[in-house]
């Protein structure tokens, strides 16, 4: 099957079958036992990270939910994956990632800079038992240690629209697995398992939601590696709700679609935004100059709908942009059918470091699916605000 074919289809096979069109939502926290001993047998299976066995009671949402695991079977088969592990946020499933290393005694973790703000964070930290060294695409090799456990990159990262060339840091790693949050590209444009990655991680809040009312996150990778993940999720109980695999496995029947028509919208727009007199730089990685790597068309097939650039006017500038917005919601957040623009450093990435922390009159923008002419007419708007403030003439602020 194709991957539009896929994506509606996928984890549905049974419906007919099961006289329905689509999933019953299974809402339920525990579920009968035949025996003791039957009951006890199905637990062990389950929060050994096994899949239940046929006439297995699932005995508690905890350890199993049939909404849950369509929403799995479907991404894992869009990211052309053996099986996924879906948790209640972004955050939770990057959390399950770093636990499980720590359990198989690698807690070491190399990561590449940029990564989204709250991954910085718990790394930084070093929350959960981690060690942290910050590499470089090309410094992974020489950062590992006896007990490093995992690789972390995010590509095209958060908030920079930096392209990591993950076949090369695979290579790098050796027989370490490499973790890509795959995020901003969504499978649609990106496979990392494809390209040698162990783990492909999504916030699935952004666009495989992709209507701002949903949280989730979720892991695509080998059986092995979704076993780990789903005894560290059974123990520690960072699940994805039924309502919410429901929503999100929605979701992935128009994620295509809307990662199509939104990423046509932000080419057009990263080429406006390039016009401009009031803008600095524009990261787009469908921009030249962007993908110095020849990455798109190579390890994704298209650029993608996220849009990052700074401002001439600095920092007060950038909030003003921001600020004037008045179509696009000033928010965190992204990937969702309408379109939002937020400040990373003062934002999303907040906790990190200051000597990585993005540029302060960087603005995010992430390009929904607004008719492209308002979308520009609103972003003129709020840059002559910007404008306003740093007056390019400043005689003729006098004039009038
Ligand atoms: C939002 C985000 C996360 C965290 O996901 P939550 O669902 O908010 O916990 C992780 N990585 C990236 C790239 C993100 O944009």
């Amino acid at each position: 099957m194709k991957r539009d074919t896929a994506a509606v289809h996928a984890g549905r096979e049974d419906l007919t079958t099961l006289g329905a069109h689509v999933p019953p939502l299974d809402a339920s926290t525990t579920y009968p036992l035949a025996s003791v001993e039957s009951g006890g047998a199905a637990y062990d299976q389950l929060a050994g990270g096994g899949p239940p066995r046929p006439e297995d009671s699932f005995v508690y949402q905890r350890l199993w939910n049939p909404n849950v695991a369509r929403f799995e079977l479907a991404l894992a088969d869009l990211e052309g994956a053996e099986d996924a592990v879906a948790f209640a946020t972004g955050m939770a499933a990057v959390t399950a990632s770093l636990l499980a290393a720590v359990a198989a005694g690698t807690p070491h973790v190399v990561a590449v800079r940029p990564l989204y703000g709250g991954t910085d964070h718990l790394l930084a930290t070093g929350l959960l038992g981690t060690r942290v060294t910050w590499a470089t695409a090309d410094t992974v090799a020489t950062a590992l240690e006896p007990d490093t456990g995992l690789v972390v990159i995010e590509t095209p990262a958060n908030p920079s629209l930096d392209l990591v060339d993950i076949a090369r840091v695979a290579a790098l790693a050796g027989d370490v697995p490499v973790l890509v949050d795959n995020t901003f590209a969504t499978p649609v444009l990106q496979q990392p398992l494809g390209h040698g990655a162990a783990l492909s991680l999504h916030s699935a809040t952004k666009f495989i939601g992709g209507h701002g009312d949903l949280m989730g996150g979720v892991i695509a990778t080998s059986r092995d590696w979704a076993e780990r993940l789903r005894r560290v999720r059974a123990i520690t109980g960072g699940l994805l709700s039924p309502q919410s695999a429901l929503g999100l496995h929605r979701g992935l029947q128009t994620l295509p679609v809307r990662v199509r028509a939104q990423q046509a919208t932000a080419g057009r727009l990263a080429e406006w935004l390039s016009d401009q007199p009031e803008v600095a730089r524009v990261h787009y990685p469908g921009l030249a100059g962007c993908d110095p790597r020849g990455l798109v068309g190579r390890q994704m097939s298209g650029p993608g709908s996220i849009i990052s650039f700074t401002l001439k006017g600095g920092r007060d500038a950038a909030a003003a942009v921001a600020e004037h917005c008045r179509l696009i919601t000033h928010a965190v957040s992204l990937g969702g059918v309408d379109s939002l623009i937020q400040e990373a450093a003062a934002l999303t990435h907040r906790p990190v470091a200051a000597a990585a922390k993005p540029d302060a009159s960087l603005l995010r923008l992430s390009v929904g699916l607004e008719d492209p002419d308002d979308l520009i007419a609103d972003l003129a708007n709020a840059l002559r605000a910007a404008t306003a403030l740093t007056p390019l003439y400043p005689a003729a602020a006098q004039l009038g």
